[in-house]
């Protein structure tokens, strides 16, 4: 069997998963562990790699038994206010890797929920719910903020009272425009919706449709977990029925091929380079099993 692959030169980490990263194996480079607040990726493979270099992953409510001084990452999804509430009052010392886009929709979406609140108007979240980085949004508004999960789900929302609609930085373009069509539609009072998809999430979404078709089978990297990796896997899926989610290098299987495909390799923000070429390399393996 004879198999041309190929891997999405767009692929591999974002610039937030980079920088969280490089910050905790810098860390690591000269102490013996760390702590993250969450999975610092969605990505188990990634993280055995920095488990084994010492990265101990904890919940927030693993703060309150570390002693005062201790050292506890941030990861780059962000967290709420309280959350540096409670590392203040422990003593624990912080490395913040909330991405800076982040930080800067944090801020947006701390002003808008104010000056919402003063003329009773809501804040809308289009997010996954329980998603860290919603969690980190949601506490900029003490917990006012409506998080709504699909298009489909916004009976929640008050129609009669303003309104201004934020999205998770790595949700569906395409599904925040219907969400934001709908909301304009049935609204009886002001409508303000801001874009703040990350650049790098919309942008990958015309260039991964582009890669998908171009290629018989496409093979996507990525953690099950991974909420921008689902989204990104179903796009390719839509675009090119014969692809296939890939979590471990075991998952990839001879029957996925026929003589003469075109594999394309890609994957979520999540996923590194190194599982693509792994990838990358299993698939070629295939052509001497066939
Ligand atoms: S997807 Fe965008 S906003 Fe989210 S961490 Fe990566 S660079 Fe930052």
């Amino acid at each position: 069997m004879k198999l041309t692959v190929e891997i999405d030169p767009e692929s591999g980490f974002c610039y937030g998963v980079i920088r969280a990263i490089s910050k905790a194996e810098d860390y690591l480079a000269s102490h013996e562990s760390l702590r993250s607040l969450g999975a610092i990726v969605h990505n188990s493979l990634e993280l055995d790699r920095l488990r084994a270099k010492g990265l101990e992953i904890i919940g927030t409510e693993d703060m309150e038994h570390l002693p005062s001084g201790e050292v506890v990452l941030i990861r780059a999804h962000g967290e709420p206010p309280q959350t540096y509430e409670t590392a203040r009052r422990l003593g624990l010392e912080l490395i913040d890797c909330t991405c800076p886009a982040v930080l800067q929709l944090q801020g947006k979406v701390r002003e808008t929920f104010a000056r919402m609140d003063a003329v009773g108007g809501q804040v809308i979240i289009f997010g996954k719910r329980g998603h860290a980085e919603v969690n980190g949004l949601v506490g900029q508004t003490g917990g006012k903020a409506i998080v709504v999960g699909s298009p489909e789900d916004i009976e929640v929302i008050d129609f009669n009272r303003p309104i201004a609609l934020f999205s998770q930085t790595t949700k569906d373009p395409q599904e925040y425009r219907i969400l934001a069509d709908d909301i304009r539609g049935r609204a009886r009072s002001s409508v303000e919706v801001y874009d703040t998809i990350c650049r790098r999430v919309s942008q990958r979404y015309n260039s991964l449709k582009d890669f998908a078709v171009s290629h018989s089978v496409v093979l996507f990297v990525s953690g099950r977990d991974s909420s921008n990796g689902k989204v990104l896997f179903d796009l390719c899926r839509q675009a090119n029925p014969r692809c296939h989610l890939v979590e471990q290098m075991s998952d990839i299987v001879p029957e996925w091929f026929r003589d003469g495909d075109t594999v394309g390799i890609c994957g979520a923000n999540s996923t590194p380079k190194w599982q693509l070429e792994e990838a990358a390399d299993r698939t070629a393996s295939m052509q001497t099993i066939c």
